[in-house]
């Protein structure tokens, strides 16, 4: 029997609609939230980096409800519950490998590594940011500006699309690095465009601003004191998305930001 695990928004609707797939299930799959194969999404995209978070030492499967508009990783709608119900009793799915970044943090003598779906994010508006960014220690540049943002594939529809950088097609291990707010003038200039990187390639971020550093992973917020550099690679570890029918990117691109 399948195990599967539920990961709910708190709010009413998404509440019910969680327990409409609890009944729905009951004959065919063991609720298990402890060592679940299956772990089932009931919120937005929010909700779904919840999700991939919690389970994220675990060798599971992700599936999306989503019981407000339109995600990006939710794949079944609140009024599409017995579809997906039909669906896991048959048990015809693909797998969805999504690259993860692989976020390491050193400070006081020791490293952090924090793993990300969308992306990492340093981004703070009050106080012009000063960061050298290496590729691979050969010194890029010196940014200054608001911050910077490295995304995955996934992720590149995100926050990266919202600051100006490219959307990706998923399926390539790639990271894409993309300043936020940068100052351009005759005297600081940064690239000014994103970079695109592929799994061989190490980002370094140093600073003397980096007693304080303010760092978004997905939705999670770190307020790290007194450190040294940040390394962001792509990680070896990727998280599976389970497809039971199937959506191209580009149906998902479109309904998500193109159709009405
Ligand atoms: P949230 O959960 O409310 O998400 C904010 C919006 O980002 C939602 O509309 C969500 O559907 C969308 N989103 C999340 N992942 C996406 C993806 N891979 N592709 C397309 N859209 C996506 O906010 P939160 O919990 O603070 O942060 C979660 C994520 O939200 C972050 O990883 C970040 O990428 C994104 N975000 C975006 C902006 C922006 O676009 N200006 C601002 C903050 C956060």
């Amino acid at each position: 029997m399948i195990q599967y695990a539920l990961v709910t928004k708190q709010d009413e609707l998404s509440k019910k609609i969680a327990q409409e797939i609890k009944d729905g299930l009951k004959e065919i799959a063991n609720y298990n939230q402890e060592k679940p194969d299956l772990v089932i999404s009931v919120g937005g995209d929010g909700t779904m980096l919840t999700s991939v978070h919690q389970y994220l030492n675990q060798d599971v499967g992700y599936i999306g409800v989503h019981t407000g508009t339109l995600g990006f990783y939710t794949d079944y709608l609140k009024d599409e519950i017995d579809e997906l119900i039909m669906a896991i009793k048959n048990n015809q799915y693909k797998i969805n490998h999504r690259n993860l970044l692989e976020v390491s943090v050193y400070r006081h003598g020791k490293k952090d590594t924090y793993l990300a779906l969308n992306e990492m994010r340093i981004d703070y508006g009050f106080v012009t940011q000063v960061i050298n960014v290496y590729i691979d220690d050969e010194l890029l540049e010196v940014f200054r500006g608001n911050g910077l943002c490295v995304s995955t594939p996934s992720g590149s529809t995100a926050y990266n699309k919202s600051i100006g950088g490219a959307v990706i097609y998923p399926g390539t291990p790639l990271m894409q690095l993309t300043e936020v707010a940068p100052i351009q003038h005759n005297a600081y200039r940064s690239l000014g465009a994103s970079m695109i990187l592929d799994a061989n390639r190490v980002i370094k971020l140093e600073s003397n601003h980096f007693k304080c550093v303010s760092m978004g992973i997905d939705n999670l917020h770190f307020d790290f004191s007194d450190v040294e550099k940040i390394e962001i690679r792509i990680a070896t570890k990727t998280v599976n998305f389970i497809e039971y029918r199937s959506m191209s990117f580009i149906q998902r691109i479109r309904r998500a930001f193109i159709c009405e």
